[in-house]
């Protein structure tokens, strides 16, 4: 089947186990309860893809707090205590966790998860992790004070983590790396080759999701300077077509960025989004199917996935689900219209 939707990753947790609609909220329960809690979570969160009609489903990132850090704060030299302020993608303030010494993977972060999910589900999963660079942006490092060498760190343990996802069953490894739309320069030096080591040596299905952010604030401002063409894609677009990820997950629905740029990614298959994470109107159906036959003029329905801007997380619950439903139902639409 064609048009095969899927998500970029995170979903709105359930109100018993974080706070909703906040990033970074803190767990409600502890200890073995929160085990319990992450499972059951995952557990609703796959029934709700797949009663919508998601094709390709992820763990909704149930079992992290946010999805670099809770990442970071399970490595070897990271100080998660003592956390110092940062500017995050030359944007907002966080408080992040500070690399002291020598970087390293003490265990696997995600597999567990992973392989209970494969026992939950047939369908194809997807399962994301933090790129390299987008790491790098979201700490304090007091060690390497060296962005490419610590990526570099970064992406050797991505690539442990990564190849045990897939022996454990992924379909498809997602890296997640908005801040490729804002270091363009450190993009081309040095970002794709730190993701291409990330997943080196890889034989399922490897993709990076570009974005412009979760629907907060900070970002909604950004964009508000960005113009009316948002043509960061421009200079990405060409080297990710010639790198090795197989995918790219970018954002498209009511966006800025000129349509003709999904033609740079000749070759790849492109995740379109077709759902706006920063606005709590459910698109209808007819709007998803709009944005798809839009993204079309450029990539094969072959090589074409209907999937979100970005992260629901920090949506209600109700419209995360409503906007999972409008997604699936638009690119039934579609694939009725062309016969697919
Ligand atoms: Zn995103």
């Amino acid at each position: 089947m064609l048009l095969q939707t899927t998500i970029a990753g995170s979903l709105p947790k359930p109100g018993w186990l974080a706070e909703p609609k906040k990033l970074w909220a803190p767990w409600l329960l502890e200890g073995d309860l929160l085990e319990e809690g992450k499972r059951d979570a995952m557990r609703l969160l796959l029934a709700d893809q797949e009663a919508a009609g998601i094709d390709i489903v992820t763990d909704g990132e149930q079992t992290r707090r946010h999805f670099v850090t809770t990442f970071i704060e399970s490595l070897k030299g990271v100080d998660f205590e003592h956390r110092r302020t940062v500017r995050i993608r030359n944007r907002y303030d966080a408080d992040v966790p500070v690399v002291v010494g020598p970087v390293g993977r003490g265990k696997p972060v995600f597999v567990e998860d992973l392989r209970f999910l494969r026992g939950q589900t047939k369908r194809p999963i997807k399962l994301s992790l933090p790129g390299p660079m987008t790491m790098v942006d979201t700490l304090y490092d007091n060690h390497y004070r060296n962005r490419e060498k610590l990526a570099r760190e970064f992406a050797a343990i991505l690539n442990q983590e990564a190849s045990e996802l897939e022996r454990a069953g992924a379909d498809v490894i997602q890296f997640d790396e908005p801040a490729f739309n804002v270091y363009m320069d450190e993009v081309a030096a040095w970002g794709i080759a730190a993701l291409e080591a990330a997943a080196a040596g890889l034989k399922c299905k490897t993709a990076v999701h570009i974005c412009y952010g979760y629907g907060i604030k900070a970002n909604i401002d950004w964009k508000k300077t960005l113009g009316s063409e948002w043509r960061q894609y421009e200079s990405t677009f060409p080297l990710l077509a010639r790198s090795k990820i197989a995918q790219v997950s970018l954002e498209c629905a009511s966006s800025h960025v000129p349509l003709e740029l999904l033609a740079l990614l000749k070759g790849k298959d492109v995740l379109v989004g077709a759902i706006d994470v920063a606005n709590d109107t459910v698109e209808k159906p007819e709007q998803v199917a709009a944005t798809i036959r839009s993204a079309m003029r450029f990539v094969p329905p072959e090589r074409l996935y209907p999937c979100t801007n970005c992260g629901m997380v920090p949506l209600a619950r109700e419209v995360a689900l409503g906007k999972l439903k409008a997604l699936a139902a638009g690119a039934a639409l579609v694939r009725r219209e062309v016969g697919l």
